[in-house]
């Protein structure tokens, strides 16, 4: 089997990629290096831009952020000029989503607000020893979005969530216990969120002795709202279980290669993240047997794949149809194209109204020229 190169330590975002989809954990390790998509760069730029506010906040000793100075900010972390762009650190963002990003940056800037003296770190990375269940030792890693002291002897990890994604309902309306319950359970967390949860205070218990308690906190910026769960030190164990059977298989995959078994695909919202969805093997099955729960569950599976794959290549294509035209594709309604429609604001597949000449047509007028018979003798 072909090897992969294995990680230095398994980050979390590996571990809840794997954890999600494991074939997409592997596209992930093959391709380190690709390009983010518009919403990934998006991301990426508002985060930037989170992280030195924060920072300023709390060179200052300031609890809030002004909107003016917010944009002003966001406005140069979006050029990436300077020696704190590092190599390999330029993310290619359309103005569509900078244009979002100044949205987004502005229910930041309204909502922050932050005690300076509880900030233990920004993007501070943790990394600790896990032993496998296969008696190995391997390390995990993860780096936080904002540290913060929670007194007398706790901490809170806060993540800031950047998408349009509404946050989870849960229904605890107004009952303190279904609350409590709820923050013990972590049922309002994203899935990612849950994952990043069970990481961070790992890394966090490992690190930092003095702690009994780890709060975990997402923020959905856009919608100013939060989400947290709760971890006493006397879960540690509940915690460490399955994070160290999701590790030994992770663990265990990578040292089989690209074509271990443990690779395999599981479809779902998290599709819309994937890497490479052109290369899930979900597309390519042959049989479906609709009366077995597996075969529903496939078709179900497809469609997300497919959706996934469509959204991943819309811009693609209306930027090839934009430079060549519409593409020809054949169908079995017969002859199609995708591109713009003549009103140019609907982009689809159509029927072209100029028709052009088939390939079939062309080749019976030139075999009745070999043959000295061409249409415009035919007497009628
Ligand atoms: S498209 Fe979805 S199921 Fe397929 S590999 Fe990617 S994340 Fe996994």
């Amino acid at each position: 089997m072909s090897a992969l190169i294995k990680p230095e330590a398994y980050r979390q975002s590996l571990i809840a990629s794997f954890d999600a989809c494991p074939l997409r954990a592997r596209f992930s390790i093959e391709d380190e290096r690709r390009s983010p998509g518009p919403l990934a760069a998006r991301g990426t730029l508002l985060h930037r831009a989170m992280h030195q506010a924060v920072r300023e906040m709390q060179r200052e000793g300031e609890r809030k952020y002004p909107v003016e100075q917010g944009m002003e900010l966001l406005t140069a972390v979006c050029a990436q000029m300077g020696p704190e762009v590092k190599s390999g650190e330029v993310v290619p963002i359309p103005m569509r989503e900078m244009r979002w990003a100044r949205v987004i940056m502005t229910k930041w800037c309204e909502y922050v607000d932050l005690d300076p003296s509880k900030i233990i770190g920004v993007e501070r990375r943790l990394t600790a020893p896990i032993e496998l269940l296969t008696g190995k030792t391997v390390d995990i890693t993860g780096q936080m979005d904002l540290l913060l002291a929670d007194p007398p002897d706790g901490v809170i990890v806060v993540d800031y969530k950047t998408g349009f994604r509404q946050p989870k309902q849960t229904r605890v309306g107004t009952d303190p216990v279904k609350a409590m319950q709820a923050e013990e359970e972590g049922s309002g967390l994203t899935e990612l969120g849950w994952v990043q949860f069970l990481v961070y205070s790992y890394l966090c218990f490992q690190a930092f002795d003095w702690i009994q308690r780890v709060i975990f906190r997402e923020v959905h910026v856009l919608r100013q709202e939060e989400r947290q769960a709760r971890m006493e030190a006397l879960q540690m164990e509940r915690l460490t279980d399955p994070l160290r059977d999701q590790v030994t298989l992770l663990d265990q995959a990578v040292e089989e290669g690209i074509a271990s078994e443990r690779w395999a695909p599981s479809a779902g919202q998290h599709c819309s993240l994937c890497p490479k969805p052109w290369r899930c093997p979900i597309m390519d099955m042959e049989q479906i047997e609709l009366h077995t729960e597996e075969g529903r569950r496939r078709v179900a599976h497809e469609w997300i794949v497919a959706g996934r794959i469509r959204k991943e290549r819309e811009e693609f294509i209306k930027g090839i149809a934009d430079t060549y035209g519409p593409i020809e594709v054949v169908g079995a309604e017969g002859r199609r194209v995708v591109g713009w429609r003549s009103d140019k604001r609907n982009f689809g597949l159509y029927e072209p109204e100029e028709i052009p000449e088939s390939p079939w047509d062309q080749a019976l007028e030139e075999a009745g020229r070999q043959s000295g018979f061409v249409a415009d003798d035919i007497p009628f």
